[in-house]
């Protein structure tokens, strides 16, 4: 029997998140929806925008052997033009389509490119930083890498910078970060990255190779009242991936891209072992249907309504119950202290009361739980009860 160790690992561990959610779907068919109070998904609530299902209709007109067949790997030339061109305008930047290679969503893009900077069997390492997406983990030792977490600042949860330049050693062959953040909501600045860019900066020239800046952004787009940096403008080394999944409500069509910005030393390389590495990986194109999909809704704005009214209830809910948390700037994710040391522990009370969060543990830290507030406005008003009872508890 041959089986690969590593696979074999990670399917048998499986993702908790998604062990809490079977275990939430199973308890809402024996009690009722409305009685568990489910938060621990990331898919968002917001229908896929009108837009969306117009361009379908509009692309199912076509020949099927053209909309069916094969695009270029890197995506057909439209899209990438359609994406180059939303970004030059927004970004005031001089992208090429040839900059761009369309992915399967962002988990797609993160895995072509650490396929695509990791050298195995050279100890490569990859910092991140911890609380983090747990699958960051697979992607990084699934390309050979070891992935070093770096934990953020506990009062601000912004990149602790000194903490990652410790961190980063000779080994080190890309910094991971993303913003607005998964699990925590918090949006880096201007001057943290600034302060990032010139430890990346300094740490190049010492260990003589190019450390790269890999940004993942699901949830650019996903922002309450701050602005999010563009981080090509600030290291020239960044490789962004982006992802459709929760700016256009379109998760399960597995629709992103890959930017190598030209400001990059070795673009050129690079734009060849990202479309090395998608051929490696066995990827061939990107959802031909939704690449058609892109070149109509590139700029079709994200509706963040349902989302703010969510963030208003859990947050002022919550806050007047004496729960502490980080304010999210981003995403659809709060940050929640467990009223205990041991988040496990803490998620076991929830759980008796159908509340269901996700302990931090998945997230690489202690003491703290992920409410994803992607769910109906009523099942935030109505977990009230419960996690007024569960604070209760914790006073007796
Ligand atoms: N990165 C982060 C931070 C995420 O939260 C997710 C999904 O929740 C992904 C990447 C993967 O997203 P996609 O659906 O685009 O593969």
């Amino acid at each position: 029997m041959s089986i690969n160790q590593m696979s074999y690992a990670y399917g048998a561990s499986k993702s908790s998140i998604r062990e809490i959610a079977a275990y939430g779907s199973a308890r809402k068919a024996e009690i009722g929806a409305e009685n568990v109070f489910d938060f621990s998904l990331g898919n968002p609530s917001v229908p896929a925008p009108d837009a969306v299902r117009d361009s379908i209709g509009h692309a199912l007109t076509l020949p099927a052997v053209s909309l069916h067949g094969y695009t270029p790997a890197a995506g057909l030339p439209q899209a990438r033009k359609a994406v180059a061109d939303s970004l030059n305008r927004r970004f005031g930047t001089g992208y090429a389509p040839a900059d761009l290679y369309l992915t399967c969503g962002a988990a797609g893009s993160l895995s072509i490119v650490f396929n695509a900077i990791v050298e195995r069997d050279a100890a490569c390492e990859v910092a991140v930083v911890a609380p983090y997406f747990p699958e960051y983990k697979v992607f990084i030792e699934n390309a050979g890498a070891k992935c070093v977490e770096v934990l953020a600042d506990p009062a601000t949860f912004q990149i602790d910078v000194a903490a990652m330049a410790a961190a980063i050693n000779e080994h080190t062959v890309a910094v991971l970060i993303d913003s607005p953040n998964n699990p925590v909501g918090s949006v880096y600045s201007q001057q943290n990255l600034e302060d990032l860019a010139a430890v990346l900066r300094e740490k190049s020239a010492t260990y003589g190779h190019t450390i790269y800046l890999v940004s993942d952004e699901p949830y650019r787009e996903l922002a309450y009242g701050v602005e999010v940096p563009w981080v090509p403008s600030i290291y020239d080394a960044t490789i962004v991936c982006y992802s459709y999944s929760k700016s256009l409500s379109l998760p399960g069509e597995r629709i992103g891209w890959i930017l190598v910005p030209n400001t990059n030393p070795d673009h050129d390389s690079l734009v060849f072992a990202v479309a090395g590495s998608g051929r490696k990986l066995g990827f061939v194109c990107a959802p031909a249907l939704f690449q058609r999909v892109l070149i109509d809704c590139v700029d079709v704005p994200t509706n963040l309504d349902a989302y703010v009214r969510n963030r208003e209830a859990l947050l002022s809910g919550l806050s007047e119950l004496g729960y502490e948390y980080i304010e999210p700037q981003g995403a659809f994710y709060l940050w929640m202290k467990a009223l205990e040391p041991d988040e496990n522990a803490f998620f076991e009370r929830c759980k008796k009361l159908e509340l269901l969060p996700v302990p931090s543990e998945s997230f690489g830290c202690h003491g703290w739980v992920r409410l994803g507030y992607c769910v109906s406005y009523e099942t935030i008003v109505n977990s009230m009860p419960a996690w007024k009872k569960l604070k209760e508890s914790y006073a007796q």
